[in-house]
């Protein structure tokens, strides 16, 4: 009895104030959250203040803390996948053609251990792949690149005299188209000084073999940089996807947000490890809920389905606030607790319904509820919205719905009894709200 008193009271005390005061609080623990995960912060504050004037908005405001919680997640989790999640359809290799993919990137990013994970990928899905090394620079980048591709027997071509990176991309894929190869992998060199040299270079390569793709690799840990460094390369060598490695590691990829963002580029890989198959498609969900710290994501979702129904809820609230509580208002509470799983606390604001789940099993207590919702089922909708004294009046209703919910007439009774109970409780909550406090419960 006391729960539903407090609940009444909060929502009813719930004034603008209070709501803002919250929604400010739990937004600045996201940003936070969000800042320490290397998140552009031009982007977070963006982000914020998107979310701040959705949630201010009248139409979305929850009735509690709990609900305003995880609407502030769900809103932050959708803005961050929308931003992540690239709307350009990702490319695909056609088979009998012959596709070349270019890599860039910085040295040390993960493109050579990148581009045998990615050859490996198609290879896997059948096409005839090659991998070129275009890496001039870096003493042992070509032993380095054909170590990988004997073990993972990817056909190879790399120089160990050539010195201009260009003229060894261009003799490679003219080696494996002439060979009728459908995916042609360009790794190239990504030395750290002489950037400008280096994006030099890979216009030029790019120009000599016209790749279908061009793949930015970003290390995970970049951080900050990550803004800076993608337009450098995206104006250099205008690359459609990015692959994202060392996701294995502590960094949470923030900074490959402002990388995507700036870029209008997608994400498509991610790098789990050392290993040729630590390779997975990029999935925003996953990567979103990693970098917010929310493990078990189908969980919240399915929490969010709860405050959905908040309409609802907030037209149940406004009628016991004028008294009333139909059979419809309990059948949404029972919706709602269903969904929520039995031992939620709205099961334990019902009366009867707290009882009932310390006496009883949790299956016991699905079953009556299950069994509370075949009744409401088979009731009409002028049944529904009654306060149930209608049924008082005609037992032959009683009979009517049991048998169309397969129960039996004790439980219809059982469920009218309940909601009873509630009616009586809205009206006192009415009464009180003229007179001193509320007064307690009955059972
Ligand atoms: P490149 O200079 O861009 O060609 O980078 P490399 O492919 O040589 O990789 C640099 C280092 O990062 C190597 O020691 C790789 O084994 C390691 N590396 C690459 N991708 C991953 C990854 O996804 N996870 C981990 N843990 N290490 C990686
Ligand atoms: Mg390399």
């Amino acid at each position: 009895g006391k729960r539903i008193n407090s609940a009444v009271n909060s929502a009813l005390s719930n004034s603008q104030d209070d709501y803002v005061t919250t929604v400010d609080v739990m937004l600045k623990t996201i940003v936070t959250a969000l800042l320490e995960s290397d998140v552009n912060i031009k982007l977070v504050f963006s982000l914020r203040n998107n979310i701040r004037t959705k949630l201010l908005d009248v139409k979305s405001r929850s009735t509690n803390n709990a609900q305003t919680k995880k609407l502030i997640q769900k809103t932050v989790f959708d803005e961050l996948c929308n931003l992540v999640d690239g709307e350009t359809e990702p490319f695909q290799p056609k088979k009998r053609k012959q596709n070349v993919i270019m890599f860039v990137g910085l040295q040390g990013s993960g493109k050579t251990t990148s581009c045998t994970k990615l050859a490996v990928y198609y290879s896997k899905r059948g096409f005839k792949v090659g991998l070129v090394c275009a890496d001039t620079f870096r003493a042992g980048a070509f032993d380095q690149l054909k170590q990988n591709a004997i073990k993972a027997r990817i056909p190879f071509y790399g120089s160990y005299t050539e010195t201009n990176p260009v003229k060894v991309a261009a003799e490679g894929v003219a080696k494996f188209k002439k060979e009728k190869f459908e995916v042609i992998i360009v790794d190239t060199s990504g030395r750290h000084r002489q950037e400008e040299e280096l994006f030099q270079e890979m216009v030029e390569i790019s120009q000599v073999v016209k790749p279908n793709q061009t793949i930015m690799v970003l290390d995970a840990s970049i951080g900050q940089a990550a803004e800076q460094q993608s337009k450098a390369f995206k104006d250099s060598s205008d690359f459609g996807a990015i692959i994202l490695t060392k996701m294995d590691g502590h960094a949470k990829g923030g900074g490959a947000i402002s990388a995507v963002a700036a870029t209008k580029t997608p994400i498509i890989f991610i790098g789990t490890g050392e290993h040729v198959h630590d390779f997975e498609k990029f999935s925003p969900k996953s990567f979103v809920s990693k970098l917010l710290g929310i493990g078990d994501i189908e969980s919240l979702l399915e929490h969010f389905q709860t405050v959905s129904n908040k309409e609802d809820t907030k037209a149940t609230m406004e009628n016991i606030q004028q008294g009333k509580f139909t059979l419809l208002d309990f059948q949404k509470q029972m919706q709602t607790i269903m969904k929520m799983g039995p031992l939620s606390n709205i099961a334990s604001m019902i009366p009867g319904m707290g009882n009932m789940l310390n006496q009883v099993s949790e299956e016991e207590t699905t079953k009556r509820m299950k069994k509370m919702v075949f009744v409401m089922d088979s009731m009409t909708k002028q049944e529904l919205e009654s306060d149930g004294r209608l049924f008082i009046d005609q037992p032959s209703r009683i009979i009517r719905v049991a048998r169309g919910s397969g129960t039996s007439a004790f439980d219809v009774e059982m469920i009218l009894m309940q909601q009873q109970m509630m009616a009586r409780m809205a009206q006192s909550t009415k009464a009180a709200q003229h007179g001193n406090g509320m007064p307690n419960m009955p059972g």
